[in-house]
C-alpha cells in the first residue's frame, strides 16, 4: 500500500489519482462550487472581493479562470489578459483569436505531416489516370 501526506490537510492517505485526500477533494470541490456560483450570480465583482465574499485566496480565484473552471465576471475585465497577444480576456490562458491561431498551427503542421505520409500514395494515383 502506498500512503502519502496529504499536503492540503496532513493527513496519511492512500494515494489515488488525486494529489490530496478525498476528504480535501471533496472540500475543494465546495469552494469551487461556491466560487463558479457566487461569480455567475455578482459578475460585478472583483477578484479580490470574490475571494474576501468567498473566503478563498486571489491566487485560487485566478488559477480557476486560467484553468477555464470559470469565466470571469465584468468586475474582473482586465485581470485576465491572453499569454499570446495581452489582450483581455475572461477564461482561459489566451484569447479566441490566438487559441484559433493556434489550433491553426497545429492543423497545419499535421496537415503537412499527412500530405508527407501520403505523398507516395498520391504519385501512385497519379500514374493511375
Ligand atoms: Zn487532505
Ligand atoms: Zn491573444
Amino acid at each position: 500500500m502506498d500512503f502519502v501526506n496529504c499536503p492540503r490537510c496532513g493527513k496519511l492517505f492512500h494515494r489515488t489519482s488525486s494529489s490530496i485526500c478525498p476528504p480535501c477533494v471533496k472540500d475543494e470541490e465546495k469552494i469551487f462550487d461556491k466560487v463558479r456560483d457566487f461569480v455567475k450570480e455578482n459578475p460585478d465583482k472583483s477578484v479580490k472581493e470574490v475571494a474576501e465574499e468567498c473566503e478563498v485566496t486571489v491566487k485560487r480565484i485566478m488559477q480557476y479562470v486560467k484553468d477555464g473552471r470559470i469565466q470571469a465576471g465584468v468586475g474582473m475585465k482586465g485581470e485576465f489578459t491572453c499569454s499570446q497577444c495581452g489582450k483581455p480576456i475572461i477564461t482561459g490562458r489566451m484569447c479566441e483569436k490566438c487559441i484559433l491561431e493556434t489550433n491553426f498551427q497545429v492543423g497545419e503542421m499535421k496537415k503537412q505531416a499527412d500530405i508527407r505520409n501520403r505523398g507516395q500514395i498520391f504519385t501512385m494515383r497519379k500514374k493511375d489516370r
